[in-house]
């Protein structure tokens, strides 16, 4: 069963898929309304990631 995150990077756009378990995030909304992301950065850029929202619940898409 997936458990996986939808998370993108502010600084590039990049869409990371992280577990659920494995993240930690604001409660307070940042970029766009949503959640920041503060314990794991974009792997391309090292930028800083938020939250989209959980995979079955959020069509994919992709930038860039
Ligand atoms: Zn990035």
């Amino acid at each position: 069963m997936s458990d996986e995150m939808e998370c993108m990077c502010q600084e590039c756009g990049i869409s990371s898929y992280f577990r659920a378990l494995d993240l930690s995030y604001e409660s307070a909304p940042g970029f766009s309304g949503k959640p920041l992301i503060n314990n794991l950065f974009c792997p391309q850029c090292g930028g800083v990631l938020f939250l989209v929202g959980r995979i079955d619940e959020e069509p994919r898409y992709k930038t860039g």
